[in-house]
């Protein structure tokens, strides 16, 4: 639902809808297209003129205007503006949060037959079904000697496997052993790969010297905890950053980092609340984005930092 806003297509990744309104004005401009004359739009032609009508980007405080200005070197204020407008329209007064709550409960690593470790979230093994939304949080825990059938095959509420019919053998068998461990400390080498990414295991918090992302992380886990620094309700996965000063904001759950930098809203919101003033933001620290490290989403064409 929220994966399919209008946003997913502003990287300007190819073959999405918004080319070529997308392109700005002051870039790439090729002779002979009949979109250019149009591309100036009223708002970068206001921009030029010192005003602009880019009023929901200016609604927001200003060090969250240049960070979406940062994100998106290839709109105009007036095309992000626009797009916040129409974020407005559909979320209302203020984000609603997700129900798809992730990494909420107690868990444990529980060492398997397999010399995996494997995910018991509650009393439920997050590994029990390869599509997590159809995973029965409200079942008896398991004991050592409990089988836990692994299979990269969805199943669905009905018995059926994937495409298979009902009753069809699971991929593996994973015996439980009575070891356990805490979460963050398996490496992710040996945690059981279904759901892996779900957000319900905790990043690891043994890290190498070189792993500059996991000690960062480490520090704003320990300055605001390790659940999502925006919303609480789900375990923090992800470094968000200010994309214009390049320092780190905090740690946000898979379904804030996907969503966050859209919020339009200038306050009233968690989302806002967090962008606003996020708990740990006073640590400052860099976010690493030189060299071959450098995994911002960067607009086609645009040159290398
Ligand atoms: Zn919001
Ligand atoms: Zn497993
Ligand atoms: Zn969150």
């Amino acid at each position: 639902m929220l994966r399919t806003s209008a946003w997913d297509g502003w990287s300007g990744a190819p073959g999405r809808p918004h080319l070529p309104s997308d392109v700005p004005a002051t870039r790439s401009i090729r002779p002979g297209r009949p979109w250019i004359g149009r591309s100036l739009s009223t708002g970068a032609r206001a921009e030029h003129a010192g005003m602009t009508s880019a009023h929901h980007l200016y609604a927001l405080p200003e060090h969250r205007r240049l960070d979406l200005k940062a994100r998106f070197p290839r709109l105009t204020e007036q095309q992000i503006s626009d797009q916040l407008g129409r974020t407005l329209q559909l979320r209302g007064a203020a984000c609603a949060r997700s129900d798809k709550r992730r990494g909420h409960l107690p868990a444990v690593a529980i060492l398997g037959s397999d010399e995996r470790w494997h995910l018991r979230l509650g009393t439920a093994m997050i590994c029990s079904n390869a599509a997590r939304m159809f995973i029965d949080l409200d079942v008896p825990a398991p004991t050592p000697g409990t089988v836990i059938p692994h299979s990269f095959r969805t199943r669905f509420p009905n018995g059926s496997v994937g495409l298979e019919r009902p009753g069809y053998r699971p991929d593996w068998d994973v015996v439980l052993t009575g070891q356990e461990q805490r979460p963050d400390l398996v490496p992710r080498a040996e945690r059981c790969p279904i759901n892996l990414d779900q957000g319900d295991w905790a990043p690891c918090s043994v890290v190498s010297r070189s792993d500059w992302k996991g000690r960062k992380r480490n520090l704003y886990i320990a300055a605001a905890g390790p659940m999502c620094h925006a919303c609480g309700d789900s375990l923090g996965q992800d470094l968000h950053y200010d994309r214009y000063t390049e320092l780190i904001t905090g740690l946000l759950c898979n379904e804030c980092s996907s969503h966050i930098n859209e919020c339009p809203h200038p306050a009233g919101c968690y989302q806002a609340d967090y962008l606003n003033a996020p708990p740990a933001a006073h640590l400052k620290e860099r976010y690493y984005v030189g060299g071959n490290r450098d995994d911002r989403k960067r607009a086609v064409g645009s040159p290398a930092a």
